[in-house]
């Protein structure tokens, strides 16, 4: 064919791009596009450090397209509308791109194949963000599991598809107009967090070669520890697919291949974390309704009666305690939490405040670099207890002694919340006696914890009887 569009999405990257392959190889001429969304309409699902990272990642994929002789081409409203617009103005006689995992994305999927079908343009839709999705991963009879350890079991042993090299080069039609790279300005994007990792594809890669080269040998034993780097910090970059799925996996067996057994369990833990995010990604697309609703029945409707005047003390890192306060402050500064801190932030939120876990859930995708709906949902899901192979409702975690086992020098408080700095870190290990501070300007603990807890063992068996 002469003219295909490639539609940009979640797949910001030259490298191993399937979709974007797929559309070099068909067409003679590629209109490379993104459609800009207006993105305060969805402003329960982002916010500036997320849109910040996303305008870095298109400026420096136009960057990249420009050195293989194309160019990004932007335009902005109703992706659906603006690409049945860009196929019209270049006679595009398809549309390559690669599926979205969220329902939103998968609503947009749908009322475009309507569209192209009337204008009679074919749609290529690929597989690129996951290594499996929708229906490839089932139980014997078929059906979605709702457990990860089988589910991994069973991820592992398919194949898994190959990643490629790079485009080269990519020709263009000369004609089509692109609005100019989108800034905080034209945006209107308030200014995101200072600690927000360098957006693109080539920042990207070089976290991951750095991750595999240094860090992958030792993840298994280290990843808990908050404090210092010890995972990988490529959440952002597969978020938005600056580093592609499959070579990443690949990397991480050719590393292992050359280290020793520890070393190769380790990546074994990693490569389950990635999949992780894939048995989050198939809940999503099998139950939807875990959007709104408790994905275990047994505890849909659940109330959360706590004092909503709290939020704000917890997302401020205003609680009193200093492993969340730490959590929520580094959040506020860099745009990303570790996974451990993650968890103990948002137990405290559920079974401490006892808050919807929906409105941690809306915090954290409006804060975090690499919010993800599906795995930021299965996260919250998860710690508040009604997820998929969820913490169980009674194993609640003490922020004090988690402190004891993860921080126990308080390395990671004592570089998040600076009024704590000269306080012995055994004193972070449990709660101030009642009445005292652990500093002068640093507030007594908002809640009892022992009493916090009884009181959620109490809410979930009053829904259950
Ligand atoms: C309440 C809560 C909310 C979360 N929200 C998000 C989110 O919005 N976006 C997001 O990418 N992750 C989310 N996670 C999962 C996890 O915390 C992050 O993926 C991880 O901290 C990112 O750091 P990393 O890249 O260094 O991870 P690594 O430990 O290096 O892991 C490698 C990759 O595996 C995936 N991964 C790791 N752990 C998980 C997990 N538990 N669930 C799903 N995927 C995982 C991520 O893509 C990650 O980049 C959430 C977890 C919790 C408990």
């Amino acid at each position: 064919m002469q003219t295909a569009i490639h539609w940009f999405r979640r797949d910001l990257r030259l490298t191993d791009n399937t979709a974007l392959a797929a559309a070099a190889k068909s067409a003679k001429t590629v209109v490379p596009a993104y459609i800009l969304s207006d993105w305060k309409k969805s402003h329960r699902w982002t916010g500036p450090n997320r849109q910040q990272f996303l305008c870095g990642s298109l400026a420096s994929l136009d960057a990249n397209l420009r050195a293989i002789g194309s160019r990004l081409i932007l335009r902005e409203g109703d992706a659906v509308a603006a690409l049945e617009k860009l196929a019209a103005e270049t006679r595009a006689e398809a549309i390559f791109f690669s599926r979205d995992p969220d329902p939103f994305g998968q609503a947009t999927e749908a009322r475009l194949a309507a569209a192209a079908k009337r204008l009679g343009i074919a749609v290529h839709a690929h597989k690129d963000i996951a290594l499996h999705e929708r229906d490839e991963v089932l139980t014997g009879s078929g059906d979605n599991f709702r457990v990860f350890t089988p589910y991994f079991r069973a991820w592992q042993k398919l194949p898994k598809p190959a990643a490629t090299g790079a485009i080269k080069n990519l020709a263009t039609p000369a004609e089509p107009a692109s609005l100019p790279l989108p800034d905080n300005s034209r945006w209107q994007i308030p200014s995101g967090a200072p600690g927000v990792l360098e957006p693109g594809e080539k920042a990207a890669r070089a976290r991951m070669r750095d991750f595999i080269a240094r860090r992958l040998a030792t993840y298994g034993a280290e990843r808990d520890i908050p404090s210092g780097l010890h995972t990988s910090r490529l959440s952002q970059d597969l978020r938005f697919g600056l580093v592609s799925i499959r070579e990443l996996h690949q990397a991480c067996l050719a590393q292992a291949d050359s280290l020793d057994a520890g070393g190769r369990g380790s990546a074994v833990k990693y490569i389950a974390e990635l999949a992780w995010r894939e048995f989050y990604m198939q809940i999503l697309w099998k139950f939807p309704e875990v959007l709104d609703h408790e994905f275990n029945p047994k505890f849909r409707g659940m109330r959360w009666p706590g004092d909503p005047s709290r939020l704000a003390a917890w997302k401020n890192g205003e609680t009193g305690f200093p492993i969340v306060d730490a959590a929520m402050r580094e959040l506020r500064e860099t745009g990303f939490m570790h996974n451990r801190t993650r968890m103990i932030a948002a137990m405290f939120l559920t079974k401490d405040l006892h808050l919807d876990w929906r409105l941690g859930e809306r915090h954290f995708m409006q804060t975090l670099a690499d919010g993800e709906i599906a795995s930021n949902n299965g996260g919250w899901q998860w710690s508040a207890g009604t997820g998929a192979d969820a913490a169980p409702y009674f194993r609640i975690q003490n922020p004090w002694s988690q402190t004891k086992r993860f921080d126990p020098e308080g390395l990671y408080i004592k570089q998040w919340v600076p009024e704590l700095r000269d306080i012995p870190a055994v004193k972070f290990h449990e709660p101030p006696a009642p009445g005292t501070r652990l500093a002068k300007n640093y507030p007594p603990p908002i809640v009892d914890h022992a009493a916090a807890r009884d009181t959620t063992l109490e809410l979930f068996k009053a829904h259950q009887s």
